[in-house]
């Protein structure tokens, strides 16, 4: 699709706008703190707010031409019915929220809402590093970790709507709960909000004079400690910090030779912000776990590549998102469903 849209990225703490034009660039960009304490309301008038400033703000002649509005949202999410469902950071209230209805009666475009890491796999695929590639996979490494499953060039949903989360496999028979409710998930070993707890614990347990010093300083004490503490301990020398991270970046790998065996992927782009400071840290056991792990054909074929388009992803994806399911009758079809019965 060659024309331009609305983009919102609806995070936990910030909700980001902006018109994407055709070429995956970004312009009129707004961004606001997410009023979570504030409830559900509160949430949307910012997400409207921020869309409406964002189209007063485009270039002249560009309004005319928006094609839709493109909505990224922590999962789980309904994408048939644009629906979010309950994300876990969008605050107590925050459930079963018909944002796609709300967001178009307010603004008078079509709205189409998804997953965030499904989102930043269209945009990655569109303008990113995984540029005409039909089979890939996106994980992202950050406070969580995320995933979306690109198969023949289509994102695989299920009839959910959930597929794709590829944080959620377990890694540890045994191994810690996860945030999910799941046990030993990778999410659960790899993310900052696992490091952060491992901090936390290595703390309590009196292990780690670097997160010791680290907590000490900081005004929240050890709830204070961070994915980048950890890795900071790591690099001054900590040993503690050394088997934390080793352990988080031997769980992605393990991950990774599984999905390679389940997907048989061309690429798996690899983003979020523990990736981004990692970079080849993180890749490179990944790579020789796939090479020792993975069946020898698809081990062959796959690479593992850094995202290319940091967090700005969630906004480049709006684009394709809506163009693609613009152009696809079963999208309009329950688009005209929902639009008939909701508040
Ligand atoms: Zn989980």
């Amino acid at each position: 699709m060659d024309r331009p849209v609305l983009a919102l990225d609806l995070g936990g703490t910030q909700v980001r706008a902006a018109v994407i034009l055709a070429d995956g660039s970004r312009v009129a960009r707004q961004a606001t703190g997410t009023p979570t304490a504030q409830g559900p309301q509160a949430v949307i008038q910012a997400c409207i707010d921020s869309l409406a400033a964002a189209r007063t703000d485009a270039p002249a002649g560009i309004d005319a031409d928006l094609a839709g509005i493109g909505v990224s949202s922590p999962g789980p999410v309904n994408q048939w019915t644009g629906v979010i469902v309950s994300p876990p950071n969008l605050g107590p209230q925050f459930h079963d929220i018909p944002i796609a209805a709300r967001l178009e009666a307010a603004l008078g475009l079509p709205v189409y809402l998804e997953r965030d890491t499904n989102v930043a796999a269209l945009g990655e695929q569109a303008f990113g590093a995984a540029r005409n590639v039909q089979d890939f996979l996106y994980v992202t490494v950050s406070t969580g970790v995320g995933g979306a499953v690109m198969v023949d060039g289509h994102l695989i949903l299920g009839p959910d709507g959930t597929a794709g989360e590829l944080g959620h496999v377990s890694i540890e028979l045994d191994g810690p709960l996860c945030g999910c409710g799941g046990r030993g998930h990778l999410e659960a070993i790899s993310s900052g909000v696992a490091l952060a707890r491992d901090a936390r614990d290595a703390v309590a347990r009196g292990v780690s004079p670097f997160l010791a010093t680290r907590a000490a300083a900081s005004p929240a004490g050890p709830d204070g400690l961070d994915a980048r503490d950890v890795a900071e301990g790591e690099a001054a020398g900590d040993g503690v910090c050394e088997r934390l991270m080793d352990h988080a970046r031997r769980a992605f790998a393990m991950a990774c030779a599984g999905f390679v065996n389940a997907f048989n992927p061309e690429l798996i782009v690899v983003g979020g912000s523990i990736a981004e400071h990692q970079g080849d840290r993180l890749l490179d056991p990944a790579r020789a776990e796939i090479r020792a792990g993975s069946f020898a054909t698809p081990a062959a074929r796959v690479r593992l590549v850094p995202a290319a388009l940091g967090p700005d992803v969630s906004l480049a994806g709006a684009q394709p998102l809506v163009g693609l399911r613009l152009a696809d009758e079963r999208w309009r079809r329950g688009r005209a469903d929902w639009g008939s019965s909701s508040p």
